[in-house]
């Protein structure tokens, strides 16, 4: 009963935006996942669980910078890069420690991947990181994880890396002419590189074993029940 009316009341659809730059969450994605989601192909919507699980992340973050308040050590909070920048993203934190300042990444990580951090971080987050790093021209950071079972705490203080954040502008770069410029679809990445199995989770995958790179005109503007109808179609076509 109440199960299936909160499923429904959580249950939301990602709204499209127009847009010619990348979210620094995006680093360590697959580009041709990030091609279809800036390219508005329709996806699911995301369900009462996921959105629930992200609610939780979010309630998390603000907690933990909460507490930095608390503290008397935050410089500044939700820091957004700087406007025209390849990336976009806010930073969780600048807080002061000895006299340095240091951004602050705070992540909720699954069970699993807590125990896959005990001695580096993530490499995704800690690219992530890497880049606040880079645009605020702040030499160390602070990736703090939370596990999302048990609240355990857990932090890595981390350099500011040049070779990292030349190697991932660099291809970001090639990325944005790709995609934005050229509207390309890019060619199936290297999956080696992958922490885990992307595909798995994609919303994408029919469109990516097909090579879709275009839709439509009309099927960006449908409503959701149309849209599923028109993306039947566009199979029946291939
Ligand atoms: S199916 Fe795999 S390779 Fe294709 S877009 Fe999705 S994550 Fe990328």
């Amino acid at each position: 009963m109440l199960v299936e009316l909160l499923e429904e009341y959580f249950q939301r659809e990602e709204p499209h935006r127009e847009r010619d730059y990348f979210y620094v969450s995006e680093v360590g994605k697959c580009p041709r996942q990030i091609f279809y989601t800036v390219k508005g192909f329709p996806r699911p919507p995301i369900d009462g669980q996921t959105a629930r699980r992200l609610a939780v992340g979010e309630d998390a973050h603000r907690r933990i910078v909460q507490a930095l308040y608390g503290l008397g050590i935050v410089v500044a909070a939700e820091v957004p890069l700087p406007s025209g920048a390849l990336f976009h993203g806010r930073a969780d934190a600048i807080v002061s420690l000895s006299g340095k300042n240091y951004v602050v990444e705070i992540k909720t990580v699954h069970p699993y991947n807590f125990d896959q951090m005990a001695l580096v971080p993530r490499r995704d987050h800690y690219l992530q990181l890497q880049l606040y790093l880079h645009y605020f021209q702040i030499p160390q950071g602070i990736l703090l994880a939370e596990n999302k079972a048990t609240q355990e705490l857990r932090e890595f203080v981390v350099e500011l890396d040049h070779t990292e954040v030349r190697r991932v502008l660099s291809e970001f770069e090639a990325l944005r002419e790709l995609i934005f410029v050229r509207g390309e679809l890019p060619p199936l990445p290297d999956k080696s590189d992958w922490e885990f199995d992307q595909c798995k989770y994609c919303p994408f995958v029919d469109f990516c074993r097909e090579n879709v790179s275009a839709l439509s005109p009309p099927a960006i503007h449908l409503e959701p029940h149309e849209r599923a109808s028109q993306v039947r179609g566009l199979f029946d076509e291939l």
